[in-house]
């Protein structure tokens, strides 16, 4: 299924924002590809510069709320990584916060609007957003419309953590002609390093029988440790490491 990606063209304004901001992805035909997304990006600012010194390229989502992200994203740009913004959606557990101006069940049209607006230009250069926490709204179907239509407005992409089984983020991206590609693995949704390892593991699995797997971890200790060491051995074991774009452009692309 994996064909000859054309390069991304920087600075063609015909072409959508996803792909303008898109990491070039090396990708040999027929190799299996593992893109890395780590999310929450942005707040713990050690941690978050540990992420960016790993091998890029990586795809990295940054919490909107975080502070001086222009620099902090131009940064991990120059480091070769891929940028996205991680946008606060409602969970269904009360007691679980996900932040300031985060999308809500129920929110008038005009607010959510203006949420997406603000979480969107928090920095330039990214190639569009995916769901932090989640589980209730992405299970909205008017709320995951407002969201889907801003990004086709704007040609950026979605990627869905499926924080939810029931998330209709993949099903509203389709109707809104918005590219898309959902996760595959949460790479240490248990942070012990047996887990951690076990999920890289089960990436390796996904992308041989699908051609790419998409996984997302987060800037945790044990996530840092286990991918600095595992990254850097993926192209002797066969494996392309691209960007989430990379993945979003191979389904996008016929017989793919
Ligand atoms: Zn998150």
């Amino acid at each position: 299924m994996v064909a000859m990606l054309p390069p991304p063209v920087p600075g063609n304004p015909g072409v959508p924002a996803w792909q303008r901001n898109a990491v070039a992805a090396n990708w040999p035909a027929g190799r299996p590809a593992i893109a890395v997304v780590i999310d929450d990006m942005g707040v713990d600012r050690r941690r978050s510069t540990q992420v960016v010194a790993l091998p890029a390229p990586l795809t990295l989502s940054w919490l909107p709320y975080a502070s001086e992200l222009p620099r902090q994203t131009a940064a991990a740009q120059r480091a070769g990584h891929e940028l996205m913004v991680h946008l606060p959606m409602q969970p269904q557990a009360p007691d679980q916060n996900p932040g300031p101006g985060a999308m809500l069940v129920g929110l008038d049209p005009g607010e959510i609007g203006r949420r997406i607006d603000a979480a969107l230009g928090a920095f330039e250069g990214h190639v569009g957003l995916n769901n932090h926490m989640g589980s209730r709204f992405t299970e909205d179907r008017a709320g995951m419309a407002a969201v889907l239509a801003a990004l086709q407005r704007r040609g950026l992409l979605f990627l869905d953590s499926r924080t939810s089984g029931r998330s209709v983020g993949m099903e509203v991206a389709a109707r809104h002609g918005v590219p898309a590609v959902g996760r595959d693995v949460f790479i240490d949704h248990d942070p012990a390093p047996a887990a951690i390892r076990h999920a890289l593991e089960r990436m390796e699995a996904i992308a041989r029988r699908h051609g790419y797997a998409v996984g997302i971890g987060h800037p945790h200790d044990a996530t840092i440790a286990a991918l600095a060491d595992w990254l850097p051995r993926l192209a002797a074991k066969g494996f392309a490491v691209v960007p989430v774009s990379a993945v979003v452009r191979a389904r996008l692309a016929p017989n793919g």
